[in-house]
């Protein structure tokens, strides 16, 4: 017998392709969600969207078309979502946190249970995500190809990942209803978006107390984005954060009032 939350769980899980060159893959990755149950599909600036070949390929799964949802950037596609899996068929500079698709689900699942968005994040045919695009993500996902021969098509990539997430969505059906996990809406992790926010902030300030120089950035951003990416920071504790680079910014600038005496 299906719980409620079983049947909301998979719509809280979206699948986004950014900037897909080939129609047929739009097709082909929008049937390989509907097998899997899954039905939010995300397109970032598709090259050719709607298209009759992807209606082709989808087979018959042109509703999930119909209902996709075309936006213009990689962070539109992500407002909303507290956890965000972006895939990569080779590995990257900074070394980023990884899950095994296997934990990817699990973990997919998980959050959408308790409610939150979650997005899956695909490249482009031929360049993947770019480095910016793979340091929005909490974690990267490599789906463990011959190293020889790594790349997947788009497809059959979501295909891989909308499967684990399927296994991990029927070992949680099996067990018993867990209690609705009540969580303060202080105490709740951040949005892809709202942490986009606070980077912009926090590189304001750093620019400001010169520890960064915008001419020469280095990796500062990228590594900072991968500490606050990885601490769960709750909507509580990101109001310190910003009130305290607010602050910051207005010591910087000399912006301060002095403080008046106040008699106790
Ligand atoms: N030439 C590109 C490959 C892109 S394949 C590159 O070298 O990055 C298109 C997309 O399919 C990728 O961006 C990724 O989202 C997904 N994909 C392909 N192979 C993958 C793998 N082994 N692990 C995880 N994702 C993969």
């Amino acid at each position: 017998m299906h719980c409620l939350w079983v049947f909301v769980l998979l719509e809280n899980i979206r699948v986004v392709l950014v900037n897909t060159s080939h129609p047929g893959n739009i097709g082909g990755a929008a049937r390989a969600m509907k097998n899997m149950g899954l039905s939010q599909l995300v397109l970032v600036d598709p090259q050719d969207f709607p298209s009759a070949e992807a209606v082709a390929r989808a087979s018959g799964a042109a509703d999930i078309l119909d209902s996709a949802r075309v936006v213009g950037t990689l962070e539109e596609a992500l407002v909303g979502c507290r956890l965000v899996l972006g895939t990569s068929a080779r590995d990257r500079h900074i070394p980023w946190p990884m899950l095994e698709p296997r934990e990817c689900g699990v973990a997919a699942c998980e959050q959408a249970q308790q409610g939150a968005q979650v997005a899956l994040v695909f490249g482009r045919e031929y360049a993947g995500l770019t480095n910016e695009e793979l340091q929005r993500c909490h974690f990267h996902v490599h789906i463990p190809s011959d190293p020889a021969f790594s790349s997947l098509n788009l497809a059959a990539a979501v295909q891989v990942l909308a499967y684990e997430v399927r296994m991990a969505w029927l070992a949680a059906e099996e067990l018993p209803l867990r209690p609705e996990v009540v969580v303060e809406q202080d105490d709740e992790p951040v949005t892809a978006d709202e942490l986009e926010s606070f980077y912009a902030h926090l590189e304001q300030a750093l620019i400001e107390i010169k520890f960064l120089d915008p001419v020469r950035p280095r990796r500062l951003m990228s590594r900072l984005r991968r500490l606050y990416g990885r601490s769960s920071v709750s909507k509580l504790e990101m109001n310190i954060l910003r009130g305290i680079l607010t602050e910051t910014i207005k010591a910087a600038r000399g912006q301060h009032q002095k403080q008046e005496k106040v008699d106790v």
